[in-house]
């Protein structure tokens, strides 16, 4: 491509709310066969609300809610502001907290009114050596749902199951089927549960899924990815997404996602809208394209 064409796509570019911040990706954009994309405030808002809650025998719900989100208070993930929401409209009082520390990827724990309180994915209960099976039936239906669900133990011993549910942006349907007819596939990355990523996969059309991935585990899945279908673009908004966006052919952010997120990529999706993908790759082979 000639300098002036880059300058020409560039611009045309910004007009459509794409912002190639390097001139490259307009130009690697059109070689992209595989598309991998974020899931969380990529596919969906990234504002998940509280569904279920679902306490054993021996526990209070309003008791269980008011400690979790005593915890979830001091988190900043998604999750800890649909459960700090949650309680805020039964109107409960929080307890008082220490001794609070997330775990990456796996859930948060804290003192809370002086028991010991732990929220998070299956896995990091059973890192707790808690058995969770007992919610296995509840946990799959709602995860068939779409929902994610998490665990709350209290002193040790496991006392429910909750549910968080985040909505497909109302964009992302089109966006995956324009992917398609430009003849890419599509796989969705994400920290969420396996079958809430397949749930959610499904109902989109999504070929491939790649769940359960720890923040540090997106780096290798875009490599894994790229050994298999040559090219591959990454979408994202969250910081644990900068690594990978770096990593990809070209990486993408949705410029409502965060600076982190931003600063790693090579071209900004103003819209904050999946669509922009479909839209700069149609830019890069009709700028590109026509010139060999
Ligand atoms: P993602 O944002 O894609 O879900 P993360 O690595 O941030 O990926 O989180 C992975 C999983 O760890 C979450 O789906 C959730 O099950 C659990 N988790 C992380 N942070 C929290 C939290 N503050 N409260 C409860 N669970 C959490
Ligand atoms: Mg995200």
């Amino acid at each position: 491509a000639t300098p002036t064409s880059i300058m020409v796509g560039t611009g045309r570019g910004a007009e459509l709310g794409i912002l190639f911040r390097k001139g490259e990706a307009l130009q690697l954009l059109k070689n992209a066969k595989a598309i991998a994309v974020d899931k969380t405030g990529t596919l969906t808002e990234g504002r998940p609300a509280l569904t279920d809650l679902e306490v054993l025998q021996g526990f209070e719900r309003a008791q269980v809610l008011a400690l979790m989100a005593a915890v979830e208070s001091r988190s900043e993930h998604p999750i800890a502001r649909a459960i700090v929401e949650a309680a805020q409209q039964e109107g409960l009082t929080l307890p008082e907290l220490t001794d609070f520390e997330s775990i990456t990827g796996m859930g948060v724990h804290a003192i809370a009114d002086g028991q010991r309180v732990e929220v998070g994915a299956d896995r990091y209960m059973r890192s707790l050596s808690l058995d969770v099976t007992v919610f296995d039936s509840t946990a799959q239906r709602l995860a068939a749902e779409g929902k994610s669900p998490l665990y709350v133990a209290v002193d040790g011993k496991l006392a429910a199951v909750v549910a968080v549910a985040d909505p497909i942006k109302a964009s992302t349907p089109d966006a995956i089927a324009a992917l398609h007819a430009l003849g890419l596939k599509v796989i969705m990355i994400t920290g969420d549960n396996q079958r809430t990523a397949q749930a959610i996969a499904a109902k989109l059309g999504i070929d491939e899924v790649v769940a359960e991935v720890m923040p540090e585990g997106k780096v290798q899945t875009i490599e894994r990815l790229k050994q298999a279908h040559g090219h591959v673009a990454f979408v994202g908004d969250g910081i644990n997404d900068a690594p990978a966006l770096a990593v990809a052919d070209v990486g993408l952010a949705i410029g409502t996602g965060t600076d982190v997120a931003i600063e790693a990529a090579d071209v900004v999706l103003m819209s904050g809208s999946l669509q922009g993908v479909p839209n700069a790759i149609a830019l890069s082979k009709a700028t590109i394209g026509n010139i060999h």
